[in-house]
């Protein structure tokens, strides 16, 4: 039974059982001895807004959002943070002074997993593959670093067509280019480029085969190959390009900050996790 005394937070989508949010939370929460704890919540689609109206009802005052739900909840919250107006989507609801707010941390978390690698990309090439909901979050993030020029690599051309109007329009940043599905550009693209970002789900587990890029293709040195899946921890693009020299990152650190940001807003403090970023880490991957 939760603690009476703790105020509950938790993670709603459909499915949930795997998520990795609830482990996340509670030892960051245990830690830090703040007055919480965290819990997931299985809510199918048809049910999310009355779940919306049974947390606030129950005092249940921050929700982390997941697949299928973003979009929706998007739609049903009162107010919007900027970035989450901007990505067109949330994962973070926040009941406060009687409406809930929708936030986006997808992005913060990604760039915050960068770091110092994050001082590459003004003025630099990046390259996003896929045009789905991370995608979005990954445009915003890469737009607030003044990156001269993003490329969009998806399966459905038009989506990434779609994409591309869409934020110019919301952002007026004018260098996003949607890419044709022919390799040949994308050789030349990458040969140049600073960042590539795999937003897709393939080679995540079980099908670690799946490569969204060709193997043939040229991997240079000085790019970073970011790939959002971290189930595998190392995919068959980061092995590609940790072959080829290659910086490499998995999606795990995006994840945890992604997470940390929502806890930040939820309880209004400056959460600082770097002395026990590793064993939140080696927590995680221990569970995959
Ligand atoms: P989504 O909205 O469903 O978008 C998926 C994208 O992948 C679409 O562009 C889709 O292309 C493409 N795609 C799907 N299957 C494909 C295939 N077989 N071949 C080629 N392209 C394919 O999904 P999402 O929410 O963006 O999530 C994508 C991935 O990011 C998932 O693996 C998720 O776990 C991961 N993720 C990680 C974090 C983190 O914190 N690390 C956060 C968010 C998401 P079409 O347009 O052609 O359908």
């Amino acid at each position: 039974m939760p603690d009476p005394q703790k105020q509950i937070l938790g993670v709603i989508g459909d499915p949930i059982a795997h998520s990795l949010s609830p482990l996340l939370h509670n030892f960051v929460i245990s830690r830090l001895k703040l007055n919480y704890c965290y819990h997931a919540f299985h809510v199918r689609p048809s049910q999310l807004s009355a779940a919306l109206e049974a947390f606030s009802l129950l005092g249940i005052n921050g929700i982390n959002v997941t697949i299928p739900h973003k979009e929706t909840a998007f739609h049903l919250v009162h107010r919007l943070s900027d970035s989450a107006r901007e990505i067109g989507a949330v994962n973070t609801l926040h009941f406060h002074e009687n409406i809930w707010w929708g936030y986006n941390t997808d992005g913060i978390g990604f760039l915050k997993s960068l770091g110092k690698l994050a001082e590459k990309l003004p003025d630099s090439k990046t390259i996003i593959i896929g045009a789905g909901g991370s995608a979005k979050a990954i445009l915003s993030a890469l737009i607030s670093q003044k990156v001269n020029e993003i490329y969009i690599y998806n399966r459905t051309q038009s989506k990434a067509e779609i994409l591309a109007r869409e934020f110019t329009q919301k952002t007026g940043f004018q260098s996003i280019i949607p890419l044709e599905n022919e390799a040949q550009n994308l050789t030349a693209i990458i040969s140049e480029a600073s960042l590539l970002v795999n937003t897709t789900p393939l080679g995540m587990y079980p099908n670690l085969e799946a490569n969204p890029l060709t193997e043939n293709i040229e991997i240079p040195k000085s790019l970073i190959v970011y790939d959002l899946i971290y189930n595998p921890k190392h995919t068959k693009l980061l092995i590609q390009a940790k072959n080829a020299g290659a910086t490499v990152m998995n999606g795990l650190d995006m994840l945890i900050h992604q997470g940390i940001a929502a806890l930040e807003i939820w309880t209004g403090l400056k959460i600082d996790i770097s002395s026990c970023f590793e064993e939140i880490k080696g927590l995680l991957e221990s569970k995959l």
